[in-house]
């Protein structure tokens, strides 16, 4: 419902620069011309009573229905959970079509008949799904070949082996007495190394144990 939201999420830094390269390419769809009557109506009060207004089924079926070879996804809180490993899947898809409600949401046959996947940025209510796509783009956008200049900075960091990214470190060695750890300044690759993957375990045990829980349940 409101295209002009995304001026901003796409004109600037790594998705302004996919899209400028040809290497993303998004369309933005405006459900207002598809609503109803003179009004160009998008919503109506729901069945049963209760607060708020519904997302009509006429306006959202006469956009995703000619978009059926495309993987449509809805954002809503009910959804599941949106990772890196969703994020690692759509990035690989041709063709993907993200659905932002408003409203109290979506009449459900639209969910039932138009949509492919349904999910959610967070336990939490924002007011529209356009925060949810911004993310989701700048999420699949980083992932392309060519997009980010050393491809090792995907590689290499949160959840991309289940674990979450250990402290990094840059000049100065020391300000106010506050030391980088004298192992990163060592030159010693392997231990360099074996440093960096105990603080990740360290950092996921303690920030985040349901990710380890993940992880056992894997191997
Ligand atoms: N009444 C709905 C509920 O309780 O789940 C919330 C509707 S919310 C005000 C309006 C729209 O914002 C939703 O249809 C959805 O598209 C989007 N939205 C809100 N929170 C979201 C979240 N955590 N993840 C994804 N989309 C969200």
């Amino acid at each position: 419902m409101f295209p002009e939201w995304f001026e901003g999420p796409l004109g600037v830094s790594i998705v302004g620069r996919a899209i400028e390269d040809g290497i993303l390419e998004v369309e933005l769809i405006d459900l207002r011309p598809h609503g109803l009557g003179r009004h160009k109506q998008l919503d109506d009060a729901p069945f049963g009573g209760g607060p708020g207004m519904v997302m009509r089924i006429e306006p959202l079926a006469e956009v995703l229905e000619p978009l059926a070879e495309t993987h449509r996804v809805l954002f809503t809180p009910s959804g599941d959970p949106m990772t890196q490993s969703t994020l690692d899947r759509w990035s690989s898809l041709p063709e993907i079509t993200f659905v932002c409600g408003r409203y109290e949401g979506i009449d459900q046959r639209v969910i039932d008949h138009f949509i492919d996947e349904e999910t959610s940025l967070g336990d939490y209510v924002l007011a529209g799904g356009e925060v949810a796509a911004a993310a989701a783009i700048e999420g699949i956008a980083r992932l392309l070949p060519g997009v980010v200049g050393n491809p090792d900075s995907t590689e290499f960091e949160s959840f991309r082996d289940g674990l979450l990214e250990e402290p990094v470190y840059t000049r100065p060695a020391e300000f106010r007495g506050w030391k980088v750890p004298e192992i990163l300044l060592s030159g010693d690759h392997a231990r360099i190394e074996a440093w960096r993957a105990e603080q990740r375990r360290r950092r996921t045990e303690e920030r985040r144990p349901d990710l380890l829980d993940g992880l056992q349940s894997e191997t």
